[in-house]
C-alpha cells in the first residue's frame, strides 16, 4: 500500500509553496500552518477558516494524521505511556514523565532499532523502519493534547521538554530528525527552545558526524555502557563498532559547538557494567571533558538474565566518579508498574 506523505513531514518554510501550487493567496499558507503546528489539527474539516477546495486539494496529496492511540497506561507515579498505531499497522511508544514544573516527553524515532543492545526491549525485533518527520512531530502534539485534556495533578505550567530516548536510534534516522527538529524549533512551527530538546544516541560515528555538520544546538546524551571497547561491544554490539575514544571525542566536539555540556548515560547491570574498576576507567576516560554522567539502573526485561545493580553498589559506583571530579547523578526509572522501559509495551502487545 502506497501511503501519502504526512502534511507535518513538511517544515514551515515549505507551506508557502504548497498553497502557491493550489493557486490560492499566500496568507492561506499561514492558516494551514497554524492548524498543523499550533492547533494540532488531526482532521481536515477542523480547518474552519480554510476554503474547502484547498482542504480537498491538500488532502488528496497529504495525510494529516499518522498516529492512532492504541493503548494508554498510567503509572502510580503519574508516568503515562502511549502505544500508537501507525498507518501501516506498526506500533511505537511515547511517554509523558511529569515533573514539578514541566513534563518530559520521551519520543520514538524508529519502529524497532538496529543497534542490538543486549539490555533493550526495542532491540529484540530489529529495525522495522524509520519514522517520517510528521510521525515524530505528531507524537509531541498527541502528548500535549493529552496533558491539556487530562492535566497531571500538582504539575505546574504546561511547558514540556522533549527527549529522544524512546524506540530507535535518532542519529540513524537523521533524514527525518533534521526536518522534525526544524519544525520543533521554528517560531512558526512548534516554537520550542533548543534548551528543551535532548537527543540521546548510542553514538555511531557517522551519526555523530552528521549531527556535528548540521549543528542544531540541542542537547546531547551519549549512551556508553562500557569502559573499554571490548566491554562496550559486548553490551552494545552495533554502536560498539565505533571506538570509545572516537565516540567521546565526537560528542565533546558537538558539545563545544553547541555550547552545552554533554551527558553520558550509563546503564547499571549487575556483574556487567557495575564493577568498581569500570567506574575508575570511566572516570579516566571522561577526565578533561565537560561531561556529566547519568547512572540508570537497568529496567529488567521479562525474558532476560540481566539484573539491575543493587542500591549500595549504585551509590559506590557514583562515589568513585564524583570523587574523581565527574558530576554524576542517579536516574530513577519511572513507571515501573507499567511497561515503561523502552520497547516493553510494544513487545508485550505483539
Ligand atoms: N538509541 C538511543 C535512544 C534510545 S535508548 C540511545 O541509545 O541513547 C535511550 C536510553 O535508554 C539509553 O541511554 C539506553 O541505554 C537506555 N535504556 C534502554 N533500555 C534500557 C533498560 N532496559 N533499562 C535501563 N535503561 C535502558
Amino acid at each position: 500500500m502506497e501511503l501519502k506523505p504526512l502534511l507535518r513531514s513538511l517544515v514551515p518554510d515549505q507551506f508557502a509553496a504548497l498553497v502557491a501550487e493550489a493557486g490560492v493567496p499566500a496568507y492561506r499558507a499561514q492558516q494551514v500552518q497554524q492548524w498543523a503546528f499550533v492547533q494540532d489539527a488531526m482532521q481536515w474539516d477542523q480547518m474552519g477558516n480554510v476554503p474547502r477546495t484547498l482542504r480537498e486539494s491538500l488532502s488528496e496529496r497529504y495525510d494529516l494524521a499518522g498516529l492512532a492511540l492504541q493503548e494508554r497506561q498510567v503509572s502510580s507515579d503519574h508516568t503515562r505511556k502511549f502505544l500508537f498505531r501507525l498507518r501501516d499497522g506498526h506500533t511505537i511508544e511515547s511517554v509523558i514523565i511529569p515533573m514539578a514544573d514541566h513534563a518530559t516527553f520521551c519520543l520514538s524515532t524508529q519502529v524497532g532499532c538496529a543497534m542490538a543492545c543486549t539490555f533493550c526491549a526495542t532491540a529484540r525485533g530489529g529495525l522495522v523502519r524509520n519514522l517520517e518527520a510528521g510521525e515524530i512531530i505528531e507524537q509531541i502534539q498527541r502528548l500535549r493534547t493529552d496533558l491539556k485534556t487530562d492535566p497531571v495533578p500538582g504539575m505546574g505550567d504546561r511547558q514540556f521538554n522533549v527527549v529522544f530516548m524512546g524506540m530507535g536510534e535518532p542519529l540513524d534516522n537523521w533524514e527525518a530528525m533534521e526536518p522534525a527538529l526544524q519544525s520543533m524549533m521554528a517560531p512558526d512551527g512548534l516554537g520550542m527552545s533548543k534548551r528543551r530538546i535532548q537527543i540521546s544516541t548510542s553514538g555511531p560515528a557517522a551519526g555523530l558526524q552528521r549531527l556535528i555538520a548540521s549543528s542544531p544546538g540541542v542537547g546531547l546524551t551519549l549512551s556508553l555502557g562500557g569502559s573499554t571497547d571490548e566491554e562496550r561491544h559486548k553490551v552494545m554490539p552495533v554502536p560498539g563498532r565505533t571506538g570509545l575514544k572516537e565516540a567521546l571525542g565526537l560528542a565533546a566536539d558537538y558539545g563545544r559547538l553547541a555550547g552545552r555540556r554533554v551527558t553520558i548515560a550509563w546503564v547499571l547491570i549487575e556483574g556487567r557494567t557495575d564493577e568498581p574498576e569500570q567506574a575508575e576507567r570511566l572516570a579516566r576516560l571522561l577526565k578533561g571533558h565537560n561531561f556529566k554522567v547519568n547512572l540508570i539502573p537497568l529496567n529488567p526485561l521479562d525474558d532476560s538474565k540481566l539484573v539491575p545493580t543493587a542500591d549500595p553498589a549504585v551509590l559506590g559506583f557514583q562515589k568513585i566518579l564524583t570523587e574523581a571530579g565527574v558530576p554524576t547523578f542517579i536516574r530513577a526509572s519511572g513507571g515501573r508498574d507499567i511497561d515503561a522501559a523502552c520497547g516493553q509495551l510494544r513487545r508485550r502487545r505483539q
